[in-house]
């Protein structure tokens, strides 16, 4: 895998339900064509030319170096640290990128900093180990179909679909905090096997959701009844969030009127189930 150094790791970052962020890899070799718009700000600012750079990930090899100069800067601001927006930390098929992101929460959680992932790969059960990596991570994976033709054209390299969903139950099965993103959703113009009930089923043991609209895609916004549509698939989400117990945040944009309040959703810490004790 190809490396570059960098000068800085954490930063602020601009996502409504966020905190700090970081991105240790530089592309990302699941090629999604939503579009990705990691992939357009990376074209944009000269960091990749065309697509076939940009599933090449190059991983920033002083990573662990920056952070023990960084957290003890930013430790008092941290509330948590998201890995990532700007690539994926557990990579499809990537193992040096995945040995990476397993060092990083590591630090992190040793320094007591909590932190949030989100994948489309494979969640290792490494992560289950509770004298490395701290309980109170929030485990996530991105999941907008269970259509594999859809995949195959949106989201190429990515991890199938219900292997995912695996991997992330057995993280919630042996304790852990999960999530899954459902962003970008895109419209029945785009996915036409759609069935958002059966990808909500399959996904009722997670503790949070995030329901998103699919931006930037010409298709997509040409379809008639989009915000009729983005009206009822949410309606659905938080309703099926409700029934279920699950902590939900609709993302900015999704609706004409924007409930800030569930920006909150990872600042809360979910308190561990205490346990009755028998006599
Ligand atoms: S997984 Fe995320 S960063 Fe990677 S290509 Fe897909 S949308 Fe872009």
């Amino acid at each position: 895998m190809l490396k570059i150094k960098r000068k800085s790791l954490l930063y602020k970052s601009g996502v409504e339900y966020a905190d700090f962020c970081l991105n240790h890899v530089e592309g990302c070799a699941h090629g999604c064509t939503f579009p990705c718009y990691a992939f357009q700000m990376a074209k944009r600012f000269g960091k990749v030319k065309t697509y076939s750079d940009w599933i090449k990930p190059k991983l920033v090899s002083n990573a662990l170096e920056l952070l023990d100069n960084e957290i003890p800067k930013y430790k008092d601001q941290i509330k948590f640290v998201h890995l990532c927006f700007m690539t994926d930390p557990f990579m499809y098929k990537q193992g040096e990128v995945q040995d990476m992101t397993l060092k990083i929460i590591e630090k992190l959680n040793k320094n007591n900093i909590r932190c949030t992932v989100l994948t489309k790969g494979i969640y290792p059960k490494i992560l289950t180990n509770k004298e490395k990596y701290g309980t109170s991570n929030e485990y996530g994976i991105t999941l907008v179909s269970l259509n594999n033709d859809f995949k195959k054209e949106f989201e190429p390299y990515s991890a199938p679909y219900l292997d995912r969903v695996k991997a992330l139950k057995y993280l919630h099965d042996n304790g852990l905090k999960t999530w899954v993103s459902i962003e970008p959703y895109p419209t029945p113009n785009l996915d036409t096997n759609q069935n958002l009930s059966k990808l909500l089923n399959h996904i009722k043991f997670v503790d949070r959701i995030i329901f998103g609209k699919l931006n930037y895609n010409v298709v997509s916004s040409r379809f008639k009844e989009n915000h009729i549509f983005y009206e009822r698939c949410t309606n659905q989400v938080i309703e099926f969030c409700k029934t279920n117990n699950i902590d939900y945040h609709i993302k900015f944009g999704t609706l004409m009127q924007y409930n800030k309040k569930t920006e909150v959703i990872f600042k809360k810490v979910i308190q561990q189930p205490v346990p009755v004790a028998s006599f």
